[in-house]
Formats: structure tokens, C-alpha cells, sequence
């Protein structure tokens, strides 16, 4: 009796764990400050490294944890949520989103389904709503199989965030704030207040050329201004390493977004033709940074259409 006791109580965690198929790729949380850690991914290509390309970090509180962001795949989700449970059994009362692009969203039906509650700022539902999401979640189901299957779906948020936002867990504070279309069609950066720790989402690439998309680069950049007032210990940005120095891990994505900013501003004002223009620019201070091949021009061209339409 006392067998199938013990049986019955382990079937949960089973079934649990046979829901997500197991990554291997290490995904480990390291302590930064206080109660602030953060799980850092590593430096590759959307579909490479099972997913496991961008940051993911969580804050324990005396009443519950708090989550930003929730990776690239449900399995790296549910890997995350064993090193929360290696730290405390509280529970996963929040998911803070930074912005609705899939390396950093699709985990969340993993903490959605223990309970906890999604905020994200506002421009969620432009992604949600797009023809881009349910194309790139079938692409996705065959290029990150069996991580991203059948099984994984997009996840609403409970709460929109559109202006800066205290709020507080137990006897933690932190600060929301929200910066509008961004490097996404909205952004968001949580700061732990108690831990002075900074989470940037994809405001800040480290370590490698910046994925600027649909961006919003002039925008992107004033944020950026914004973002380097902040009193903070520790930056986590979104990609790339975590840091105790918060204007060495921004320098990067902030001359890179000026140095596009400037040259194709220079080229529009002259209506230069892209690829004469392209050709044309010293990319020397960049070109050996990681993604530069593959990232580069897309990205200039990229800033290039968005200046012709702003400027
Ligand atoms: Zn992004």
C-alpha cells in the first residue's frame, strides 16, 4: 500500500516532465545580486543551439517568484522553471515579458499552466495578431522539433503595460518601464529594485551585432539614452552576458545603432541608392564583431527603409 502510495504521488511529476521534451543544452541560472539571477543563453542563430539563444532571468521573492521572459522553446522553459525549483518552492506568481518575439516567449505556457500571471507591454497583440506569429510557429515546429511541436502555443498576456509601472512582491519593489515601439512593436525593462539588477530584454544586445528588424532605430537609440541614467549594479540584456558594468555592456548596441543611424540618415538625405550606400559605408569598427555577416546588412537595410519613412 505504502508503494502505491508513493507511486501515485510521483505520477504528477511525471506526467509533468513527459509533457516537454528534454533539451541538451545546459541551462543553468546564475546568482547575481541578492535575490536576482539569470539564465544565460547562448550566442547563436535563432534555430541553433536548440533555441537557446537569448536570456531568461527570475528574482525570489519572500511571497513568490517573479520570471522575466521565458526563452526560445517550452523545454528550455521547463529546464528554467528546475533551477527555480533548485532555489525555492514558492510559487511562479508573475512572467514579465520585455517583448512578443519567439526566442523570448515561447516558453511561457510552461509557467502559464503552474499559475502565473503574464504582464507585457503594449504592442504584444500587434505581434499576436500578425500573420507573422502562427507562420513562424509552424517554422518553428519543424526547425526546433521536438522542442517546438504540436503541443506548444502562443500565450496571451494576462496584463498590458503601457506606461511605467511600480509594483511590489512580499517585501520586494520593482520599476516596469515601458518605452513604447522600440526594438519591437513594444518593450519593456524591469529593474529589481531590492537587488539594483537591470533586465533590458532585447534593448541591448551584448557581445554581437544587434537583430534590428522591424525596429524602430531612432527610437531604439533615445531609449538607450534613457536606459544608460539608470542607477543599476547589474544589467542583464537580452543577449549576451550579464555584467556589473552597465555602460560596457550597452557601448556596443548603442555605437552600433548610432553609427547606422548617422550613415543611412547621410544616405536618404542624398538619396542614395541602398546598395551604393551600403558599399560605400566603413563598416571596419563592426565588421569583426559576432553576426556581422549574417546580421549586417539586413539590419542596415532595414534602418535604411525605416529612415526613408521617418526622416
Ligand atoms: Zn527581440
Amino acid at each position: 500500500m505504502r508503494k502505491l502510495l508513493l507511486l501515485l504521488s510521483l505520477l504528477p511529476l511525471f506526467s509533468q516532465a513527459a509533457d516537454y521534451e528534454k533539451v541538451s543544452v545546459e541551462v543553468t541560472a546564475e546568482n547575481l545580486n541578492g535575490s536576482a539571477y539569470y539564465v544565460p543563453g547562448l550566442s547563436g542563430a535563432a534555430t541553433e543551439y536548440e533555441g537557446f539563444i537569448s536570456n531568461a532571468g527570475f528574482i525570489v521573492t519572500n511571497e513568490g517568484v517573479v520570471v522575466f521572459d521565458s526563452l526560445g522553446t517550452p523545454s528550455l522553459a521547463h529546464a528554467m522553471r528546475d533551477e527555480i525549483r533548485k532555489v525555492t518552492n514558492k510559487p511562479i506568481k508573475l512572467v514579465i515579458v520585455s517583448h512578443y518575439h519567439a526566442d523570448h516567449v515561447y516558453g511561457l505556457q510552461v509557467f502559464k499552466e503552474e499559475g502565473a500571471e503574464i504582464w507585457a507591454p503594449k504592442g504584444a497583440f500587434d505581434y499576436l495578431d500578425s500573420e507573422t506569429a502562427p507562420n513562424l510557429l509552424d517554422s518553428r515546429r519543424t526547425e526546433l522539433y521536438p522542442w517546438v511541436n504540436d503541443k506548444t502555443y502562443l500565450v496571451e498576456p494576462d496584463r498590458i503595460i503601457d506606461q511605467d509601472t511600480e509594483f511590489s512582491l512580499g517585501s520586494h519593489k520593482f520599476l516596469l518601464t515601458y518605452f513604447g515601439k522600440v526594438h519591437s512593436e513594444g518593450d519593456m525593462s524591469l529593474l529589481s529594485l531590492n537587488d539594483q539588477t537591470l533586465y533590458s530584454g532585447d534593448l541591448i544586445f551584448e557581445g554581437r551585432i544587434p537583430f534590428v528588424g522591424d525596429a524602430h532605430i531612432i527610437k531604439w537609440a533615445e531609449a538607450l539614452q534613457q536606459l544608460s541614467n539608470v542607477e543599476m549594479e547589474y544589467f542583464v540584456p537580452g543577449h549576451g552576458m550579464a555584467s556589473d558594468q552597465p555602460q560596457e555592456t550597452m557601448n556596443l548596441t548603442y555605437r552600433y545603432l548610432n553609427f547606422l543611424i548617422k550613415q543611412l540618415s547621410a544616405a536618404v538625405d542624398e538619396m542614395t541608392p541602398f546598395d551604393e550606400a551600403y558599399t560605400a559605408i566603413d563598416w571596419s569598427e563592426f565588421e569583426d564583431e559576432p553576426a556581422f555577416d549574417v546580421a549586417n546588412r539586413k539590419n542596415a537595410y532595414a534602418a535604411y527603409l525605416y529612415l526613408e519613412r521617418v526622416l
